[in-house]
């Protein structure tokens, strides 16, 4: 199977890292077995006759630069099979799975041949990376796995600390220790995700979550239309959604709501409407979307509606024009679609879409309208050479949300949208353009700033009256801590958009400014004049 991988590999003969991983997938959809990695090629390869294509086909394979082209490199671990309450019907269910995963996608293949051991996955992981020659000083850990808050906390507590042992490669006694001796170790853990259902967020959820490092949140939303979610036995509503996006956003964790177009009861006008409704409506606004279209699989309540033909998912061409529509005339530019399609192998889909890239396949028919996806994610700088500094523009885009007002702050390199140009200022610091979407360059660099609704009660007494911090990134090819770079990361542009972001808190009449740091990133925040404070870094301004 790997020979016939490879063979496919050679004759297409790829020239750009994506080509080639497009290529393996396709090739291993349709041989119906899962991806091999990256070094599994270059192993096999090696035993092949070297010519300029084999040499430039592991050059690729090892130079693979998406994964940590955002700046951080992403691990995500799976936390064992655990029941999980809900009842939704197009759930897949699979034994010594984690409920709505099944095996075949990497991560789970991963964390499934290491026994779903914390410390390993971390490990290995970064072992692998290192070995694909990534930097992996900073990590995002995720953990996926279904429903956190359902798992014990005891469980939740050593899964952390292991993660934690993993990066820092060494057992400490408790949690904290682990955590502290991250502050200034190798692999330093920048951010932690946790995955859960709204219905189980709750003030107290809420701190364990800080407790544990979490610095931004996964929830499964897929609709904000409550028949649709009632149809669906997703046992949310609407209002919940709405209550823990405004807890977590007024205790500074970035929020991710999963999408699913699609849906029983649902139709393409409908989702239109829904996605209109995310960023139109300001109880939602979330700051990333996965995006991920409703397939039926064996094991789910759905198969047995599919196959009775009483559901009918959209074709191929339905859901690619209502993607195409939502990218181009919905998403805002500070929201980040960080993915399209779920890893799920295509001989495992029995009804829905089995496009892999549909990511690719969307961008290149934006691109024959003439059109651009505007979400971060498409508008990184990536490691591109900016040769000099004066197309580079401070922008601010302000939006209100859950209450309060939202500030993205970005330094964006303007030469291939003119139209763009540095927002002119009110006496409060502000832009005052009333539009979120003008001119959207290349992004260099962003920081989101909340500005939450003032003397209201806080879950944490030390976030009262405080300006917040809820994001900050620098994109580029990731630099090693410490080490010098002409590129995003180290030229100052986190510094510059702190102090311009202290500067508006305080016109619009803050004292303190609050960042919810990774514990990686702690040390960082210091130079600044940050100290530590229930778990957050906070500055008198
Ligand atoms: S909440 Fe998630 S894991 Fe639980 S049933 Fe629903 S989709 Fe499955
Ligand atoms: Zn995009």
């Amino acid at each position: 199977m790997l020979e016939k991988i490879i063979k496919k590999i050679i004759k297409s003969r790829p020239q750009t890292a994506e080509g080639l991983i497009k290529i393996k997938r396709e090739t291993s959809n349709k041989l119906k077995i899962p991806a091999p990695s990256n070094i599994e090629l270059i192993e096999k390869l090696k035993s092949y006759k070297q010519t300029k294509n084999t040499r430039q086909i592991i050059k690729l394979l090892r130079r693979h630069p998406v994964r940590t082209l955002s700046g951080i490199a992403s691990v995500a671990v799976l936390t064992k099979p655990w029941p999980c309450p809900g009842k939704c019907i197009y759930c897949p269910e699979e034994k010594n799975i984690p409920k709505s995963y099944l095996s075949g996608e990497p991560a789970v293949d991963r964390a499934k041949a290491l026994k779903f051991n914390p410390y390993l996955q971390v490990a290995k992981r970064i072992e692998i990376l290192e070995k694909n020659g990534h930097p992996t000083d900073k990590i995002e850990l995720i953990v996926i796995g279904g429903t956190w808050s359902c798992l014990p906390l005891k469980y939740q507590n050593y899964f952390i600390k292991r993660c934690f042992d993993g990066a820092n490669q060494k057992t400490s006694k408790n949690l904290s220790l682990a955590q502290k001796l991250n502050e200034k170790a190798k692999h330093r853990i920048v951010g932690l995700t946790l995955e859960t259902r709204p219905d189980f967020i709750t003030s107290k959820e809420i701190k364990r979550m800080r407790q544990l490092g979490c610095t931004r949140v996964e929830i499964g939303v897929q609709s904000i239309d409550d028949k649709i979610l009632e149809f669906n036995q997703r046992g949310i509503t609407t209002e919940q959604v709405t209550e823990i996006t405004e807890l977590l956003k007024n205790a500074g964790f970035k929020i991710c709501y999963h999408m699913m177009p699609g849906l029983p009861k649902s139709s393409p006008q409908k989702d239109y409407k829904i996605f209109k409704q995310l960023f139109n409506d300001e109880r939602f606004q979330p700051d990333m979307l996965k995006i991920y279209p409703c397939v039926v699989t064996k094991g789910s309540k759905l198969y047995k509606i599919w196959q009775a033909k009483k559901f009918i998912p959209y074709n191929d061409n339905k859901l690619i024009d209502l993607l195409v529509k939502i990218k181009r005339e919905i998403i805002p530019p500070y929201v980040r679609i960080m993915r399209l399609f779920r890893d799920i192998p295509s001989n495992l889909i029995e009804g829905g879409t089995k496009i892999s890239n549909l990511r690719e396949v969307i961008l290149e028919k934006l691109k024959k309208q003439g059109a651009e996806c505007q979400c971060i994610h498409c508008r990184e700088i990536r490691n591109e050479p900016f040769e000099s500094f004066k197309n580079i523009k401070l922008v601010n885009r302000i939006y209100r949300a859950s209450g309060g007002r939202e500030i993205f702050l970005s330094f964006e390199d303007t030469r291939k949208n003119p139209s763009s140009r540095a927002s002119t200022r009110a006496s409060n610091g502000l832009s005052r353009t009333s539009s979120v979407h003008y001119g959207a360059g290349k992004l260099v660099a962003f920081l989101r700033l909340r500005l939450p609704p003032k003397n209201k009660k806080n879950i944490f007494n030390v976030l009262k009256n405080s300006a917040l911090i809820r994001e900050i990134h620098t994109y580029g090819q990731m630099t090693s801590i410490g080490k010098k770079s002409s590129n995003a990361q180290h030229l100052k542009f986190g510094q510059r958009l702190i102090r311009e972001s202290e500067k508006i808190a305080l016109k619009n009449g803050y004292r303190k400014m609050t960042i919810i740091a990774g514990i990686g990133v702690r040390q960082y925040f210091k130079k600044f004049g940050y100290r530590l404070s229930q778990t957050y870094m906070i500055k008198n301004i």
